[in-house]
């Protein structure tokens, strides 16, 4: 942390600011200028807030040069991390060169309905099998999941076609009872600050797809890995999945921007989801085509062998037939960026 002290600041004004960052814990390197005193703190203590130290009288600024998370930073592990998914011997790799496929309904309805959907997205080349059994949803009278049962389900149907499952836990005491059917934890955007989750998350023995809340900062995003690999499962998959803005028309603005940044700030793979994203199925390819190019590890797209009788999210899932052009485009695209795709 830099402190540059006010112009003028007074001697004992400027011995305040230093005694309490010694107090903190830190190392003091002073300048003392013409006009400023600038006060270098260094030390290897992250857990701090600025403020603490602006609100001091004769300060004028003060600038934090250390991020405030460090297993989740890319100075951590600068090669990257790929995450495995699934047992030995059907392991699919996230964050390695190809782009991983994520693909399904929102929610599982049936084990008709989830088996179609398995053999569509299969088909097209997805690794992994999407499906909701428990879903967070906005009113408490729209359909809320088969639990364990559409767990049984997705399982059942992905096995059949040789995929891997991603579902969303929202309670940490169903985590036991999900390890049995789920080979990637997923959590949603409405809990990414359940701190709670995050803590039982961090005790399992199996990946997690973090996704970014609808008004997180990226900073946010990366401390909330964080909590996860600090209790010892450094096994995660970020996703950028569209932030709340001021725009109306598109459900949320998916920030294709956090791609590249993320991959700056930290080691851990991000995939990008245009459909909750873009919240309408037209939108959905235009933004998946985006996100490979920008660099995205994999995608999460919600499919539906009949997206109109939907019972959850139908108006942004795609039709086994849009879903099969998608496919077919991104083929062209990751290569261009130095990635495959089945
Ligand atoms: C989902 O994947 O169906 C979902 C509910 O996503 P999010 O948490 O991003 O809204
Ligand atoms: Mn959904």
């Amino acid at each position: 942390m830099v402190v540059v002290m006010q112009e003028g600041a007074s001697e004992p004004q400027v011995q305040a600011v230093i005694d309490r960052l010694v107090g903190m814990g830190f190392d003091i390197h002073r300048s003392t200028g013409v006009r400023h005193t600038v006060l270098g703190a260094v030390g290897a203590k992250i857990d701090f807030d600025v403020r603490d130290i602006e609100v001091l009288k004769g300060v004028a600024e003060v600038l934090r040069i250390s991020a405030p998370y460090k297993l989740a930073s890319r100075a951590f592990r600068p090669q990257g991390t790929i995450v495995k998914v699934g047992p030995p011997g059907r392991e699919v790799e996230i964050g390695g060169q190809e782009v991983i496929m994520m693909a399904g309904p929102c929610s599982v309805e049936s084990l008709d309905q989830i088996q179609r959907s398995a053999e569509i997205v299969a088909s097209c080349g997805a690794r992994l099998l999407r499906g909701g059994a428990f879903k967070p949803r906005t009113s408490p009278y729209s359909f809320q999941g088969l639990g364990e049962e559409g767990l049984r389900y997705l399982r059942e149907a992905a096995d059949r076609c040789g995929l891997l499952v991603v579902s969303e836990v929202m309670d940490s005491g169903d985590l036991a009872m999900m390890l049995r059917y789920v080979d990637l934890l997923q959590v949603g955007a409405r809990n990414m600050q359940n701190y709670n989750l995050l803590r039982g998350l961090g005790k399992v023995d199996k990946p997690v797809l973090l996704k970014r809340g609808t008004a997180a900062t990226i900073e946010e995003l990366l401390l909330s890995a964080e909590y996860i690999m600090a209790g010892g499962n450094y096994q995660i998959v970020l996703c950028e999945r569209g932030i709340r803005t001021f725009e109306s028309y598109t459900r949320n603005t998916l920030d294709i921007s956090a791609i590249p940044v993320v991959k700056k700030l930290s080691h851990l793979p991000i995939i990008a989801d245009p459909s909750h994203g873009t919240g309408r199925r037209d939108k959905v390819a235009p933004m998946a085509r985006a996100a490979v190019a920008a660099g995205a590890d994999g995608l999460l797209i919600e499919v539906h062998p009949s997206p109109d009788t939907a019972l959850s999210d139908g108006a942004q899932s795609l039709a086994p037939d849009q879903f099969t052009a998608l496919m077919k485009e991104l083929r062209m695209i990751a290569p261009a960026v130095g990635r495959t795709l089945p």
